[in-house]
């Protein structure tokens, strides 16, 4: 017997990656929606964002791949890269192998495209209700209902309320509690290049990752390669506990050539590429095994925020949205549902959490650390490189 479809509407607290993606997945499962974003628009910062194949298979259940892929860049490699000796450690080709492997493609984007095209297939849909300059201060439960506040004074009431705040969450102080996310003071400075102002690349059309004793650098073309992303990381003093921080440009040009100036020629002649005004402080939080109360519940980075090493965040945030949209359709109630979805989803975000905090480790090596990481790695074959993703690329 095909189950009653719970009522709706229900409220999308943040419209970023994953609140659009869960409001497109709930819609396509015939529930209503309502997605409160605080901002006066939906969008994203104007960076690079790496969507592994996992994602794609989350494209592919809500419909988009094909749009994802116009404006995508899918590359040929992905390569770590000595940011000392400038050797390359480790090359695993996105051949015909790879894609054999995890069915769906290995794209590079600008986050502002990927948005855009959730937020457009969320416009489409006539089930879900944008609501933006609209701050979410708090909510209530009751009689099996959800009332949210915003900062303008309004109510909103639903029958169920998701938190995709991001990783400052408001809605995880009330669920979770008021802990702090957690960093390894690193800072990270990022760079959008068109191409025809890049220097000749060994990999042009690779993601590559560069490891040194405590940073990192990575590129990687987007936009169908008309531009590259770039990022610049690196322990630092700097480090705040907040997100985004304005340097100043000599300040920020000061530390990135200070602390990158033990690095081969290849990475030091892209430094003058980066945006050196701007830096992010890099966070995670401890892995949690609950996130829902009632008919309220955390998702993306509100739930399990991971460091950016394995390039997962936004995937895991993807990943969860079709997950709960399933569970919204095989259980009797919100409350029912959200706890099969966070019991689905903890351990898996939890490895990516702390697996990513491994791959910081190995990036960031020094010493004999490094030389292990490179004997190690340099041994590793492509189809070993391909199993050990398995789990991950291979997808929910
Ligand atoms: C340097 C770096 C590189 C990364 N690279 C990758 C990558 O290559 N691949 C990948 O998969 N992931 C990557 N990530 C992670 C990814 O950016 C995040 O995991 C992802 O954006 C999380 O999506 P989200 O929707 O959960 O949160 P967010 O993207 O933070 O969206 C939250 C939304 O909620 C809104 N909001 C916040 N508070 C409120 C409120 N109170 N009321 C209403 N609205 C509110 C915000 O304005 C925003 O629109 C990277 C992260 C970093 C820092």
């Amino acid at each position: 017997m095909q189950k009653k479809k719970l009522g709706g509407p229900v409220i999308v607290a943040g419209g970023g990656i994953g609140g659009t993606a869960t409001a497109v997945a709930l819609a396509q499962a015939g529930i209503e929606v309502l997605i409160l974003e605080q901002a006066s628009e939906l969008r994203e910062a104007g960076i690079g964002i790496q969507m592994p194949p996992n994602a794609f298979k989350v494209f592919d259940r809500l419909g988009l791949v094909v749009a994802m892929l116009k404006k995508a860049a899918c590359p040929d490699d992905l390569v770590f890269m000595d940011a000392l000796s400038g050797e390359q450690i480790i090359r695993i080709p996105v051949d015909d192998e790879f894609l054999a492997d995890f069915k769906y493609p290995y794209a590079l984007m600008h986050r502002g495209d990927l948005l855009e095209v959730l937020a457009q297939a969320c416009r489409e849909s006539d089930r879900i209700a944008i609501r933006t300059s609209s701050r979410v201060t708090g909510f209530r439960q009751e009689g099996g209902r959800v009332t949210v506040r915003t900062e303008d004074g309004a109510y909103h009431e639903g029958a169920a309320l998701v938190g995709s705040d991001g990783l400052w969450s408001t809605m995880r102080r009330e669920l979770v509690g008021a802990d702090r996310p957690r960093t390894e003071n690193y800072i990270i400075f990022r760079g959008v290049v068109p191409a025809d102002q890049m220097p000749e690349l060994e990999f042009a059309n690779a993601v590559v990752m560069w490891g040194g004793p405590e940073l990192n650098f990575s590129h990687y073309p987007m936009r169908s390669g008309s531009y590259f992303a770039l990022g610049a990381s690196v322990k630092s003093a700097l480090a705040l506990d907040q997100g985004v921080s304005n340097l100043g440009v000599a300040d920020g040009a000061r530390e990135l050539r200070e602390r990158f100036g033990v690095v081969c020629p290849a990475i030091a002649r892209l430094l003058d590429k980066i945006d050196v005004d701007r830096m992010w402080t890099l966070h995670d939080r401890e892995p949690i095994k609950h996130w829902s109360q009632g008919n309220v519940t955390l998702l993306g980075d509100a739930a399990h925020p991971t460091f950016n090493y394995m390039a997962q965040g936004a995937c895991m945030a993807l990943e969860d949205a079709v997950c709960l949209a399933d569970c919204v359709t095989q259980a009797d109630s919100y409350e029912q549902a959200f706890k099969a979805y966070q019991q689905a989803r903890y351990l898996r975000t939890a490895r990516v959490q702390l697996t990513s905090r491994m791959y910081g480790e190995l990036y960031h090596a020094k010493g004999v650390q490094a030389d292990l990481r490179n004997a190690l790695l340099s041994r590793t074959t492509a189809a070993q490189a391909r199993q050990h993703l398995s789990w991950l690329f291979s997808g929910i």
